[in-house]
């Protein structure tokens, strides 16, 4: 089965989403920081164009956990396998912010302190861009069906050397992303991502690894309602290749 391509994505919807995140914490912040912040929107609103392609696979059930796609593909996490494991499919997705973005972020005048708050904002526009995404992949399901959180390799207990197996079952020129030999991803804007597909109640019941959890400590916990994590970096945790 092809990949389906979607572009549609309405980049000030995934702003303004950052922007409001964003708006109460920047109140306290001196005004250089405000201005470096809106800079960097306004730079990922001229260079930013994301694209994003994604496809139904099947959950394969092994003796210890599940694989994605064939049994040569097991998901190596604990709690993203229990998961799938309640789940017939999954939906795998690679999206970008694309080359030009890249391209202006390695842009050598630019200040060491503008230059990490753009890195920083960007990772979050890139979460939002998942986000919008991911609602386009729902509305896609039939009648009846859910997707779970998305997880990507590197949150949680998903070692980040899996993004090899997401790599291998996209095509080979995916968006013009490519990942290097220490998993990093160029353009560096770029998420792979998997989902499970299954009854909504199911996915109420299993679709977060968070709600299972003891560690109520950790950092990176989602709750219900919480889809995704903006300031991934500020956490010490990103989706992204940052
Ligand atoms: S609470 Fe933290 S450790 Fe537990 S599943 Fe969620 S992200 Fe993983």
């Amino acid at each position: 089965m092809k990949y389906f391509r979607y572009d549609r994505f309405d980049i000030h919807t995934a702003l303004n989403l950052v922007y409001e995140y964003y708006e109460n914490k920047l109140k306290s912040q001196p005004s250089r920081t405000k201005r470096t912040v809106m800079k960097a929107l306004q730079t990922i609103e001229r260079h930013a164009s994301p694209q994003m392609i994604w496809k139904r696979i099947p959950v394969i059930p092994l003796d210890i956990g599940c694989a994605i796609q064939k049994e040569q593909y097991p998901v190596k996490s604990r709690k993203f396998s229990r998961i799938l494991s309640q789940c017939g499919e999954a939906v795998i997705c690679a999206a970008t912010l694309g080359k030009s973005l890249d391209h202006e972020m390695k842009r050598e005048n630019m200040r060491m302190h503008e230059r990490v708050v753009l890195d920083q904002t960007a990772s979050d526009v890139m979460e939002a861009v998942m986000e919008i995404g991911q609602t386009h992949i729902q509305k896609q399901c039939r009648p009846g069906e859910s997707v779970t959180k998305r997880y990507s390799p590197g949150y949680c207990d998903w070692h980040i050397d899996q993004q090899q197996v997401l790599f291998s079952l996209l095509p080979s020129e995916v968006l013009g992303i490519r990942l290097s030999n220490s998993f990093l991803m160029s353009p560096r804007k770029s998420v792979t991502a998997l989902m499970g597909v299954a009854d909504a109640r199911t996915v109420e019941l299993y679709g977060n690894a968070c709600s299972r959890c003891s560690r109520r400590d950790c950092a990176f916990r989602r709750d219900q309602t919480e889809t995704f994590i903006l300031g991934g970096t500020q956490r010490e945790h990103s989706h992204t290749s940052v």
